[in-house]
C-alpha cells in the first residue's frame, strides 16, 4: 500500500526535471523532457549516420559474435546520463515499463527467442533492492511474448581470483559472470538485455557463456550505449 502511494505521488512529477505533470498521470517525462528524449533517439549515430534508435551498430569485439543489436540512445550527454542514473538508482516501475516498451517496439519478430539479462552485482542488488536489467527484460518478455530465462550469475570472486595477478584480478572483477547451475536451455536463440553498454566487455563475456550453454544465435538489447566513430554495422 505504501508502495502504491509512493508511485502515485511520483508519477505526478517529471522524472527528470521534477515538473508537476498535469496532462498525463501515466507519463514519466514532462512534455519538454519528452521532446528532449525524442531528440536523443533521433540524433545521428557517429559511425553510421542513422538515428541512434535505428542504427544497430555494435562494438568490434561483438560484431562477429551477435546476430543484431538494439539501443535507444547514446550514453554521452547529461540528459542520457540522468535517465540511466535514475534507472539504476530508483526502483521506479513507470520508467522501467516506459523504457522496456520502447525497446520492445524497436525489436522485430523474436518468436523463436528466449530473453535474459546481465545480472546486477549482488552488492548493488543489496544496496538498491532491485535489478534494473531484469526489470527491463521482464517488460520486454511480456510485450514480445518470449520466455524470460534466468541464465547468468555472478561467479564467486574467491574462486576466480585465487591464481591471478593484480592486473588480471582487476579485469576479472568486471567480468565475474558464470552460468547458473540450475538453468536449462529451451531454445536456440537468445536476447541479452543490459541497461548500458560502454566497451562491450561485459556483453562479450555473457555472449561467450551463452554460446557455451548452446545458444546458436544471440542478440543484445540495451537502453543506451557509447558508439565509436569507427564502428560499423
Ligand atoms: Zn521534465
Ligand atoms: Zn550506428
Amino acid at each position: 500500500m505504501i508502495e502504491l502511494w509512493k508511485n502515485l505521488f511520483f508519477v505526478r512529477k517529471c522524472l527528470l526535471c521534477g515538473e508537476i505533470l498535469t496532462e498525463s498521470k501515466e507519463g514519466v517525462f514532462c512534455p519538454k523532457c519528452r521532446l528532449e528524449y525524442e531528440k536523443l533517439k533521433r540524433r545521428p549515430c557517429r559511425a553510421c549516420g542513422k538515428p541512434q534508435s535505428a542504427c544497430g551498430c555494435m562494438p568490434d569485439k561483438l560484431k562477429h559474435e551477435i546476430a543484431w543489436a538494439v539501443h535507444l540512445f547514446a550514453y554521452d550527454d547529461p540528459f542520457s546520463k540522468t535517465v540511466i542514473f535514475t534507472l539504476k538508482r530508483r526502483d521506479f516501475k513507470p520508467l522501467q515499463v516506459f523504457l522496456g516498451e520502447e525497446l520492445a517496439s524497436h525489436i522485430g519478430d523474436v518468436a523463436e527467442y528466449e530473453i535474459t539479462f546481465a545480472p546486477r552485482k549482488p552488492k548493488s542488488v543489496r544496496e538498491y533492492g532491485f535489478d534494473q536489467a531484469e526489470a527491463l527484460a521482464r517488460v520486454i518478455s511480456d510485450e514480445k511474448n518470449v520466455p524470460l530465462a534466468d541464465i547468468f550469475t555472478h561467479a564467486r570472486r574467491s574462486e576466480l581470483q585465487k591464481n591471478l595477478n593484480a592486473e588480471a584480478r582487476a579485469e576479472n572483477a568486471e567480468k565475474s559472470y558464470a552460468l547458473q547451475r540450475s538453468f536449462t536451455r529451451e531454445r536456440e536463440k537468445l536476447i541479452i538485455v543490459d541497461d548500458v553498454m560502454t566497451t562491450g566487455s561485459t556483453m562479450a563475456k555473457l555472449v561467450s557463456l551463452a554460446k557455451e550453454a548452446g545458444y546458436k544465435e544471440i542478440a543484445t538489447v540495451c537502453v543506451a550505449r557509447t558508439v565509436h566513430e569507427k564502428e560499423t554495422r
